[in-house]
C-alpha cells in the first residue's frame, strides 16, 4: 500500500500541472494514469496553449493585455462564467509559459491557426517538440520524488469518519488497492470516452458525433465526485470543433481530397435539404463546429459533374481551412490553394463505398438517396445558383469570392460531414481555487477538480474561438489547484 500527501487522478496537462506544482513545493505526490502513457489529449492532440502578457509576447511587442483577454472571454460567454476563475486563468497564463519552459516544455509564439483570426494579436504558444517536452516534465516529477503510476485507474475517493479525504481506491494493473493521502485532485479529462454519458448529455443523435478526444476519459472523476456528494450537475458541454467526413465502418479511413473539400466553403445543406449557414464559417473552427452541432449534428456538401471536372484539372485559389494548422507546425509557407485532385472521381467513389457519399443522376435522385424532399433540394440548388449568378450571397453573406460554382450538371454528389468534438467540458462545480463544491455549494476541503472535468466556470456553452484556451485552462487550473493543495497539506 502506498502513502502520500496528494493523489492526482489523470496524467494529462491538468494532472501534470498539479503534480509538478506539488513536488516543487516539497509535497509527496502520486500521479495516476489509467493508460500506459502519460500526456492525454494535451500531448497526443493539442499543439499549444493560449497566454497573455507572456515573455514571448512582450519580446514580440504584442500589446494584448490580461484586461483585454478577460473582457473578450467574459463577453463571448455572455457573463455565464465565473469571472474570478476566468481572470485567474488569464492572469496565470503568462507565468505558465515560463513555468513550462523551466520544466522542459518549450513553446513559440505563432499566429492563431484559424484563417479568420489572422489579424488578431498573437496569443497562441505552440509547443516545440511536444513529445520530448512532456517527457521532460515527467522526468522532473520523478527527480523530485513524485511517482507516476501508469495502468492505474482512480476508482473511489475514500473519506474518514469526519468526512475528510483519507485515500483513493485504485485499480492497479488489474488489482484493487488503496493509496492513503490527505488530498485528491481529479484531472481525468471528462467523459467523451463513455458512450452512455455522452448520449445522456448530447443534444444530437450519437450516430452523428465524431470524437477526436481522449478515449480513456470515461467520466470516472465525475462518478468518484458524485459518490462523495459533490455537485456534478453543472453543464456538460462538448468541445465542438469543425466537422469531419468519417466512415462509421472504418474510423481510420482518410482521403486527402475529401478532407480538403470538407474544409472549403462549397454549398452545404442540412438534413432537410436546406442551406443553413454562410459556408465560409469553416475558417473558424469553433463556430463551424457549433453550427454543425446546431444543424442536428451533420450536413452534406454538394458537387456537380462540372465542379468535379474543374477540380480534377485545376487548382482553386481558396484556402483549405486546416492548411494553416499543418503549415504553422512545419514552419512552411501557406499555398492558399487547393487541388487539382487528379483522381477526384475515384476519391468520391471511395466516400460512396464508405457510406458517407452519395451520387444521384438528377437532383431528385440524389434527394431520394439522402432522404430529403426533392422539391426542397431543387429549390435550394436553384436559389443558390441564382445567388452565384448575382455573385452575392444575400441569404447568408458568404464572401463574394466563394460565390463561384453553381450546380447544374448531373451527376450530383453529396458528402456527409459530421459534428466533431475534441472532448467534453465541465460537469462538476468548483470554486476559483478548483476546490470542489458539494450540493449545498460548500467547499469540499482537500478535494479538487481541474482540466476538462472542471471547465464549467470558464466556458459557457462552447469554448471560444481564441486558440489554445482548453490547454491554457488545463495547465493553469492544475497549477492553481496544486498551489492550493500545498497550503492545505501544510496546514494539516
Ligand atoms: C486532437 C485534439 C487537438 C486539440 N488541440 C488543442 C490545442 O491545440 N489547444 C488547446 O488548447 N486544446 C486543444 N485540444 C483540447 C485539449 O487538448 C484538452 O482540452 C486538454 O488537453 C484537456 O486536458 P486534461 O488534462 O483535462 O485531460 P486529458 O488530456 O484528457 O487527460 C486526462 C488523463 O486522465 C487519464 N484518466 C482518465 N480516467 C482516469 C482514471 N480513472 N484514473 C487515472 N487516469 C485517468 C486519461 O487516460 C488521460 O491521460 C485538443 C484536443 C484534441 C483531442
Amino acid at each position: 500500500m502506498y502513502k502520500t500527501d496528494v493523489v492526482v487522478v489523470g496524467a494529462g496537462a491538468a494532472g501534470i500541472g498539479a503534480a509538478l506544482t506539488l513536488v516543487d513545493a516539497g509535497q509527496k505526490v502520486i500521479l495516476l494514469e489509467k493508460g500506459n502513457k502519460f500526456g492525454g489529449a494535451g500531448m497526443f492532440g493539442a499543439q499549444g496553449l493560449f497566454a497573455v502578457e507572456s515573455r514571448l509576447q512582450k519580446e514580440a511587442g504584442v500589446s494584448y493585455s490580461v484586461k483585454d483577454a478577460y473582457h473578450d472571454l467574459v463577453d463571448y460567454a455572455h457573463y455565464r462564467v465565473d469571472l474570478k476563475t476566468v481572470k485567474k486563468i488569464v492572469e496565470y497564463s503568462a507565468s505558465t509559459i515560463d513555468w513550462l519552459q523551466k520544466h522542459g516544455l518549450k513553446t513559440e509564439l505563432v499566429n492563431n491557426t484559424q484563417e479568420v483570426h489572422q489579424k488578431n494579436l498573437q496569443t497562441y504558444h505552440q509547443y516545440i517538440d511536444k513529445f520530448t517536452g512532456f517527457s521532460h516534465l515527467i522526468e522532473h516529477l520523478e527527480k523530485e520524488h513524485g511517482i507516476l503510476l501508469t495502468e492505474t485507474s482512480g476508482e473511489k475517493i475514500l473519506l474518514d469518519t469526519d468526512g475528510q479525504v483519507s485515500g483513493v481506491q485504485v485499480l492497479h494493473q488489474g488489482k484493487t488497492e488503496e493509496i492513503l493521502c490527505k488530498a485528491v485532485i481529479i484531472a481525468d479529462g471528462g467523459f467523451i470516452g463513455d458512450q452512455q454519458l455522452v448520449k445522456e448529455y448530447l443534444e444530437i443523435n450519437y450516430e452523428n458525433l465524431y470524437s477526436m478526444g481522449e478515449r480513456k476519459a470515461t467520466g470516472d472523476g465525475l462518478k468518484m465526485l458524485e459518490n462523495i456528494g459533490a455537485d456534478t450537475k453543472q453543464p456538460h458541454l462538448f468541445e465542438n470543433h469543425a466537422a469531419s467526413v468519417i466512415s462509421k465502418d472504418n474510423l481510420k479511413w482518410h482521403n486527402n481530397s475529401i478532407f480538403s473539400l470538407t474544409n472549403i466553403p462549397l454549398l452545404w445543406i442540412n438534413s432537410r435539404g436546406q442551406r443553413f449557414v454562410n459556408e465560409d464559417i469553416c475558417y473558424d473552427f469553433a463556430l463551424w463546429g457549433n453550427v454543425t452541432y446546431k444543424a442536428g449534428g451533420f450536413y452534406y456538401y454538394l458537387l456537380d459533374e462540372k465542379l468535379v471536372s474543374f477540380l480534377t484539372k485545376n487548382s482553386l485559389d481558396w484556402t483549405d481551412s486546416f492548411e494553416r494548422t499543418f503549415k504553422t507546425l512545419a514552419h512552411e509557407p501557406m499555398t492558399y490553394k487547393i487541388g487539382p485532385f487528379n483522381n477526384l472521381k475515384a476519391d468520391l467513389n471511395e466516400a460512396i463505398e464508405q457510406k458517407t457519399g452519395w451520387i444521384g443522376n438528377s437532383i431528385a435522385d440524389l434527394a431520394e438517396k439522402i432522404n430529403v424532399s426533392s422539391t426542397v433540394l431543387e429549390n435550394t440548388i436553384k436559389s443558390y445558383n441564382n445567388l452565384v449568378k448575382a455573385g452575392k450571397d444575400s441569404e447568408f453573406y458568404k464572401a463574394d469570392q466563394f460565390m463561384k460554382f453553381s450546380l447544374k450538371k448531373e451527376p450530383f454528389y453529396a458528402i456527409k460531414a459530421c459534428s466533431t468534438t475534441l472532448g467534453t467540458l465541465g460537469g462538476v462545480q468548483v470554486d476559483d481555487n478548483f476546490n470542489v463544491l458539494d450540493k449545498n455549494g460548500e467547499v469540499m476541503q482537500s478535494v479538487f477538480a481541474v482540466g476538462n472535468t472542471a471547465a464549467t466556470n470558464m466556458f459557457a456553452d462552447s469554448y471560444p474561438t481564441i486558440e489554445g484556451l482548453s490547454c491554457a485552462f488545463a495547465w493553469n487550473s492544475g497549477r492553481i489547484a496544486g498551489e492550493t493543495a500545498v497550503n492545505l497539506v501544510h496546514k494539516n
